[in-house]
């Protein structure tokens, strides 16, 4: 760990057991958001972090509600000059089943070696917790932040966060700044600091195809009708070519091209192509041509049959033409793609090339945006210059595949740019039992926080 700010680094060493005991207290607490029976749980962890945060110097510490857990808010405005920053967690959990298969209590944290193990200590509180504590020790050795700081966790992330947005519309004024810093995400395989650059977005469709209003023997009626469960075959097989490109027109409208550092960046991370297809075990990988198989599973759109049904079912035969059939087709989306605008490309070709003969309709059923700050945003290159300061390496930069719903929130809603610097092992069984932290990650992830609030310090305005 080189280059640390000596007094701070002093003073976090000094205070290591205390800052375990108060992790392990957070730990404690059952915050399920998902079940009811856990929603004063909810609420207590709400309050303890409020109190933590005061604790730690910052200020306007609230537990506000919105109606399903209470979302913590608390700030620290004291640098006119700087730029101000927000961060955000969750304190919620998931649920611990199958509890049998956990080595101790899900809500009795111990440490065993590095780890520290318990539900939540990587997903996301301990995260949470690093960030109070970093707060916490700049305050304490200097007095005040290089930078104003916003935090907002919530309570609900496990389990949609429906209150989430409106919470955030209607803060819209006294949550504004200049970038947002998420830190629920993980470092690569190999524990490789990383940070996430984006997260794809999804378009989520239906396709219905009706003929008749009951299915017909094909036999008297074969070679006299439209047959859907056909037309809908033939729709599916118009959408993509052979060469994995997309055919909507206008649907690559919006992506951004990967640059060379891009891709360079995307080339830099450790997979071994051979042993990600063996563990799938299939004889091929196939994907859009001209795109290497990392570059096409984060930052490349898809269009994927999410399912197909129609017509019989059953075992053996039965010799109908069916009178309805459909398909549930989904795209995971980049960049610039906006969801609703490639619904209705895709609601436009599909009447373009359905057959006659038979009623296509196309329905949204559901849309996320995705989100992307790009390598070469300053936020993103201070958050390297703190990792590279604290882990004492180049950090790897990934493109997740899914999506993050509260990110792309935060870029539509507030309009920020959002930076995910996230320091949960990649095998930290998150959502699942023996859920664990590293303790190293969480020691060295409080100094890249402080580390960070001083490189935002020149963050353009
Ligand atoms: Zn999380």
């Amino acid at each position: 760990m080189a280059h640390l700010d000596a007094d701070i680094d002093a003073h976090l060493r000094a205070t290591e057991d205390a800052r375990l005991e108060s992790y392990k207290a957070f730990l404690r607490i059952p915050s399920i958001s998902a079940l009811p029976d856990h929603a004063d749980d909810c609420r207590h962890a709400a309050r303890w972090l409020a109190d933590a945060l005061t604790e730690a110097g910052l200020e306007h510490a609230e537990v506000a509600e919105t109606g399903g857990p209470p979302i913590v808010y608390a700030d620290w405005l004291h640098a006119p000059d700087a730029p101000t920053i927000l961060v955000y967690g969750h304190y919620d959990v998931q649920p611990v089943d199958p509890i049998d298969l956990w080595t101790s209590p899900p809500f009795e944290p111990v440490v065993v070696g590095d780890r520290i193990l318990a539900r939540g200590a990587a997903d996301d509180k301990g995260q949470v917790h690093a960030h109070i504590m970093a707060a916490a020790a700049i305050l304490a050795t200097r007095g005040r932040l290089p930078v104003n700081v916003k935090y907002v966790f919530e309570g609900e992330e496990e389990s949609t966060s429906a209150h989430l947005g409106p919470w955030l519309t209607a803060e819209r004024d006294r949550l504004a700044a200049d970038v947002v810093i998420i830190s629920d995400t993980g470092f690569f395989e190999g524990n490789l600091p990383s940070i996430t650059l984006s997260l794809r977005g999804i378009m989520y469709a239906q396709i219905d195809v009706v003929g008749t209003d009951v299915d017909l023997h094909s036999g008297v009626y074969g070679g006299a009708v439209q047959n859907p469960a056909n037309a809908l075959s033939q729709i599916i097989a118009g959408l993509k070519g052979p060469d994995g490109r997309i055919r909507i027109p206008g649907f690559y409208d919006d992506v951004v091209p990967l640059s060379e550092e891009d891709r360079s960046a995307i080339a830099a991370l450790p997979f071994d192509e051979a042993l990600y297809q063996a563990d799938l075990g299939l004889p091929a990988l196939v994907g859009e041509v001209g795109y290497t198989t990392l570059e096409r599973r984060g930052s490349r759109p898809t269009l994927d049959v999410n399912g197909l049904w129609g017509g019989f079912q059953g075992e053996g035969s039965k010799t109908i033409i069916p009178a309805h059939a459909h398909a549930k087709v989904s795209c995971r989306l980049v960049t610039a793609q906006n969801p609703v605008r490639v619904f209705e490309a895709l609601r436009a070709y599909v009447e373009e090339i359905a057959p006659p003969g038979v009623r296509t309709t196309v329905t949204l059923l559901g849309s996320g945006d995705p989100s992307l700050t790009p390598l070469d945003h300053p936020a993103t290159r201070a958050a390297a210059r703190a990792l590279e300061a604290t882990f004492g390496r180049t950090p790897l930069y990934i493109r997740e595949g899914g999506s993050i719903p509260v990110c792309a929130s935060f870029g539509s809603i507030l309009g920020l740019p959002v930076v995910l610097l996230g320091f949960m092992p990649p095998d930290a069984h998150a959502h699942a039992p023996n859920e664990w932290m590293d303790l190293g990650n969480y020691e060295t992830s409080i100094r890249t926080i402080a580390r960070l609030w001083a490189e935002l310090v020149d963050l353009p305005r």
